[in-house]
């Protein structure tokens, strides 16, 4: 893994010795077309028992950042810069050995699609016995004793029988309350969840986010949950950042976001779900355009080639100049915060209903 030098710091958030602390994250990948910069000067805090919901649509830098904290690059292909902290340990340039022993340990993710994370050819009860017998020395039959009661801690019925199961006798619901099973075996103090509930039909999807809120609150972890859907997070997240090109593009507690945002891409977002409240005949605003290729990303600010608010900023202040992101609250947008206030009272607010 090749360690880049600081380039421009692009956030400064407050606080300090949090339990997880990025500061300045690049991660690049080497392709044959040339260097994809997948996060860009990337900066966030979170705490103990807090959950962070990191939203943007595909190709923002999301779901990149969040293998660098979990150290899953290929390190042959990947160039990270800048620094992970978590609980005092540094995690960028670490060795795989040390990251290897809190994965699973100190921390462990949730993916999306669990008929692929876990492996069809053994029990559902193994695979969540592994890691906690690998962890803790526990015995064969101590692992499946702690794989019944992590089921039945997810609401699996009838545990002591289906720990005996293979996935493919699960429901994609109770895959995924499987694989949340054998996230948590060892009580990781960061859990990543990505898109943990995309694969799953809407009921499905609130029990689950129910299940991670009850058990973060039984377990006290820190939570990282990445989504392109503001709705998913409205409920389940204590702060937002929103991603945009691998930058983070707006920051705030997810109130402050969903109610008074003030940046255009994240007008955008909001402004692009369907809403259960708006007549049907009502049209929805998508964003314009496609997410920029991150082999050469717009110059300036990157979302100006989407943004319908440039001639407001005047000049070519957006083509040419890199907003910032500020500490605390805040959105790297060259609008003032009069123009902001007032876009969004006037154009934006009638839509959202
Ligand atoms: Fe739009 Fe300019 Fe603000 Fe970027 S800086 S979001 S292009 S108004």
């Amino acid at each position: 893994m090749t360690t880049l030098t600081k380039t421009e710091g692009t956030e400064v958030p407050s606080g300090s010795d949090p339990f997880l602390s990025v500061r300045d994250l690049h991660v690049r990948f080497s392709t044959e077309d040339g260097i994809v910069k997948a996060v860009d000067g990337l900066s966030f805090d979170l705490e103990r028992g807090e959950t962070l919901g990191i939203v943007g649509e595909s190709g923002s830098g999301k779901s990149v950042t969040n293998l660098a904290i979990l150290g899953l690059h290929n390190p042959k292909a990947t160039e990270i810069g800048g620094e992970i902290v978590l609980d005092g340990d540094e995690l960028t340039g670490a060795r795989e050995k040390s990251l290897e022993k809190l994965r699973g340990n100190k921390m462990a993710m949730i993916f999306q699609d669990a008929l692929t994370a876990l492996s069809p050819y053994y029990t559902v009860g193994r695979q969540i016995a592994e890691p906690f017998m690998k962890h803790t020395g526990a015995s064969k039959r101590e692992g499946r004793q702690r794989a019944i009661e992590m089921l039945t801690k997810v609401g699996i019925p009838q545990p002591s029988l289906r720990v005996d199961d293979y996935p493919h006798q699960f429901s994609g619901g109770m895959r995924q309350r499987a694989m949340i099973a054998m996230a948590l075996v060892c009580n990781p103090q960061l859990l990543i969840a990505d898109e943990p509930t995309t694969a799953l039909d809407v009921t499905v999807q609130a029990q689950i986010l129910d299940l991670l809120k009850d058990l973060q609150q039984e377990f006290g972890s820190a939570i990282i949950l990445i989504t392109h859907d503001l709705g998913v997070v409205a409920n389940t997240a204590d702060k937002l950042l929103v991603m945009y090109a691998g930058r983070a593009v707006e920051r705030g507690s997810v109130k402050e976001i969903l109610t008074q945002p003030r940046h255009p891409y994240t007008w955008g977002l909001l402004s692009s779900m369907p809403r259960l409240s708006s007549d049907v005949s009502e049209a929805l605003h998508p964003i314009p355009g496609t997410p920029p290729s991150l082999l050469n990303p717009p110059s300036g600010c990157a979302f100006h080639p989407r943004c319908g608010f440039t001639d407001e900023v005047g000049g070519a202040r957006c083509t040419d100049e890199r907003p910032l992101l500020e500490a605390g609250r805040a959105a790297a947008c060259h609008l003032s915060a009069e123009q902001k206030q007032t876009i969004f009272t006037e154009q934006i607010k009638p839509r959202l209903g």
